[in-house]
């Protein structure tokens, strides 16, 4: 039997970044369109530093709505004594003609619009009398005021973002401005599902007796989705190794992780172990964990495989701690899923030497957790109104209340 983190480690271990891939910045703009499918971008790791190729601002220009000045013009200027001065016009936002401030004039300016050479300097309308032909300027303002200098802000060559950025909605301001029409980054893992089991019925259809509805498929898609990852395929194999077998080769021309559920166990009719036990490029172990105990790790024809046990909340909780640290890495990214700390509200077992993943919720000032519903691996009702995940030392056997546990919530796994 395999300590928990020993086969953690090692099959995250097992895994590599996939190849970059080039993309155009405009995908970013793709909000929209992309959203129903993911966005083509957010939450891609950039493989390389962006770089930007232009100065920001692009121009020199005004960071208020007022009148462009030379400051020397409105020395001395207080509301007592104003400084009058004729206007020689308006510059708006997108105005893109070269203009030049005579001495001893002013020109009307607009937030973000180029400050005409000669100007240093703008005076913000609330100073003025917003006069049109002439203003009344009541306040002096030195060289510099309320202007936003050319390459201010990023110089040609400056670093935006180093690689190793997982990109977020922060990010895309920078990325759309800095001037490089494409960037490499890496793509999101394509995964496929699949379940095995004879009892298995479609979703929505009745399960007679003897059989059960295919709920591991579509939750482990769900799960794949909400890590980022790509699903390509979800599908299901009756229990011989040839069908599962074969399956598997089909997926593996389209997907670079394989998750399947269910034959891996000690039954007489494993498909998986009746598949690839043996196989070089498989293993199957038992791991000191509950749920979750027995694991297959391999691959078949370029694709990196998780057989995980068919027990729904077993299939869950194996996704979560092998499954999506493996991916991660596959994405580029740090495999840690997220964490928290929250101590016992409410005393419960645990087996011995095996490190437990308890169903539980918390309380309403979410710092202390209870656990909810029977532990059993099958048992539905406590996974769907579980919170979290409570994660009990092996050498643990009596969670006793009060005591600090690693959480792992079961919301918002990206
Ligand atoms: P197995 O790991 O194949 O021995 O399955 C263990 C238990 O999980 C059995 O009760 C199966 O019926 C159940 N099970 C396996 N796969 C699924 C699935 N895709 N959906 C729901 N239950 C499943
Ligand atoms: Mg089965």
């Amino acid at each position: 039997m395999l300590t928990f983190d020993e086969y953690q480690q090692r099959v995250v271990a097992a895994v590599r970044p996939l190849a970059p891939r080039s993309v155009p910045v405009a995908d970013l703009a793709d909000t929209l369109t992309g959203a129903a499918d993911g966005h083509p971008l957010l939450g891609l790791v950039t493989a390389e530093p962006l770089v930007s190729r232009v100065a920001l601002p692009g121009f020199t220009n005004s960071a208020m709505d007022g009148y462009a000045v030379r400051a020397a013009d409105v020395h001395g200027a207080t509301p007592d004594a104003p400084v009058s001065l004729p206007v020689a016009g308006d510059i708006a936002a997108g105005d893109t003609r070269t203009l030049r401030l005579e001495p001893g004039s002013c020109r009307r300016i607009m937030t973000g619009a180029p400050l005409p050479d000669g100007a240093d300097a703008v005076v913000q309308v609330e100073l003025t009398d917003g006069g049109l032909e002439r203003v009344e300027i009541r306040e002096a303002v030195e060289a510099g005021r309320a202007i936003r200098r050319r390459g201010e802000d990023l110089r040609p060559g400056d670093q935006v973002l180093p690689a190793g950025t997982t990109l977020l909605p922060r990010h895309i301001p920078a990325l759309l401005s800095a001037g490089a029409p494409q960037i490499a980054v890496i793509p999101r893992p394509r995964v496929a599902i699949l379940s095995t089991g004879d009892e298995l019925v479609d979703p929505g259809t009745e399960a007679g007796h003897g059989q059960v509805v295919d709920c591991n498929g579509p939750m482990l898609a769900a799960l794949a989705a909400e890590c980022g990852f790509d699903v390509v395929a979800v599908r299901r194999a009756g229990d011989t190794g040839e069908q599962v077998r074969e399956a598997l080769t089909e997926l593996a021309a389209t997907a670079d992780l394989i998750v399947t559920s269910g034959g891996v166990s000690a039954g007489a009719f494993e498909p998986l172990k009746l598949a690839f036990e043996g196989d070089a490029d498989f293993e199957f172990v038992k791991v000191a964990m509950q749920p979750g105990k027995p694991q297959g790790f391999g691959n078949i024809a370029g694709a990196t495989v998780f057989a995980l046990p068919g027990n729904p909340v077993s299939s869950l909780v194996s996704f979560l701690v092998f499954v999506a640290p493996a991916g991660r890495v596959l994405a580029g990214r740090d495999p840690a899923i997220r964490t928290v700390e929250a101590a016992v509200a409410e005393k419960w077992t645990s087996p011995p030497g095996r490190q437990q993943f308890a169903r539980v919720v918390f309380d309403e000032d979410g710092r202390v957790v209870r656990p909810i519903g029977g532990q059993g691996s099958h048992v539905l009702g406590g996974l769907a109104g579980s919170q979290a995940l409570a994660v009990v030392p092996a050498a643990t056997t009596d969670v006793a209340v009060g005591e600090t546990l690693r959480i792992i919530p079961l919301e918002g796994l990206a």
